[in-house]
């Protein structure tokens, strides 16, 4: 009798630093396991054998940045029969995407010593943004359980099971006495995106939005807060501009930030 036929999982890099690659990496035991239920197919960060697609399950870190990769996300999506996106790059833009708030012809002619060489877009967007996503999942870099979670949830074909709650409710769970309530210290965890365990505030330190927005947000409220906390609006708009700069609940907000008024009520 034959052995049924493994699941094929492909793993592919856009521009990314491999944080969430690594992430997959450093589940070390659970990968044992993983792999015995799974034929890891494409993953050029572990390994050099490769069999030929379709996937079931492609993993997809960083973002698209140039007109290659434009395309090559596609070719990636029609060998795919999930596409689940991993990390700040692939949900958000990533970094690199602080380039969408400026000129990328004149960073290029400052950063390069032949700018001609370079041919890239000149905004860093999600996968999202290009091609059919059937999952997200948010982090810079991605938390060890939920990935694992969303493996499992797909080997048995059924939802993942990953809220999209606040820092804050994991900080409650916790049992943490909140820094900002506590200490006055400036802390983005009520808009931010579950995941890490609040692992800032279990330090008695601020979240500075790592995992990118929770799914209802209120950021204009929180803005006022972190102002009257003594943030500079100028610092309140670069803390939503650093992983998840593209995120829209994030964007909207430095935009406001911003504008002339400076997002003044
Ligand atoms: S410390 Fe931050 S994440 Fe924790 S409850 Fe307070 S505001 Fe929320
Ligand atoms: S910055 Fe926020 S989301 Fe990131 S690890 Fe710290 S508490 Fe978690």
């Amino acid at each position: 009798m034959t052995a049924p036929r493994r699941p094929k999982l492909a793993v592919w890099k856009f521009a990314s630093c491999d944080g969430c690659q690594l992430t997959i990496l450093n589940c070390e035991d659970e990968l044992l396991a993983v792999a015995g239920e799974i034929d890891v197919a494409y993953f050029p960060e572990a390994t050099r054998a490769v069999t030929q697609g379709p996937y079931d399950l492609s993993l997809v870190e960083g973002s698209v940045t140039t007109p290659d990769d434009a395309e090559r996300i596609r070719a990636v999506r029609r060998q795919s029969r999930r596409l689940v996106t991993i990390g700040a790059c692939a949900t958000a833009g990533g970094v690199q995407a602080l380039r969408n708030f400026g000129d990328v012809e004149e960073f290029r002619s400052i950063v390069y010593a032949h700018p001609d060489y370079v041919r890239t877009l000149d905004r860093s967007t999600p996968i999202a943004a290009h091609v059919p996503v059937d999952f997200e999942l948010r982090g810079c870099p991605i938390d060890k359980a939920q990935l694992l979670e969303v493996i499992t949830a797909f080997l048995q074909q059924r939802k993942p099971r990953v809220t999209a709650e606040s820092v804050c409710v994991e900080c409650k769970r916790r049992g943490n006495v909140c820094v900002t309530v506590a200490h006055g210290t400036p802390c983005l965890g009520p808009v931010t995106h579950t995941g890490c365990g609040a692992l800032c505030p279990s330090y008695a330190r601020g979240c500075y939005g790592c995992f990118g927005p929770a799914d209802t947000t209120n950021t204009r409220s929180l803005t006022g807060m972190l102002v009257d906390l003594g943030m500079p609006r100028r610092d309140v708009q670069r803390v939503y501009r650093t992983f998840n700069a593209s995120a829209p609940a994030f964007a909207d907000e430095s935009a406001r930030l911003e504008s002339r008024d400076g997002g003044e009520p």
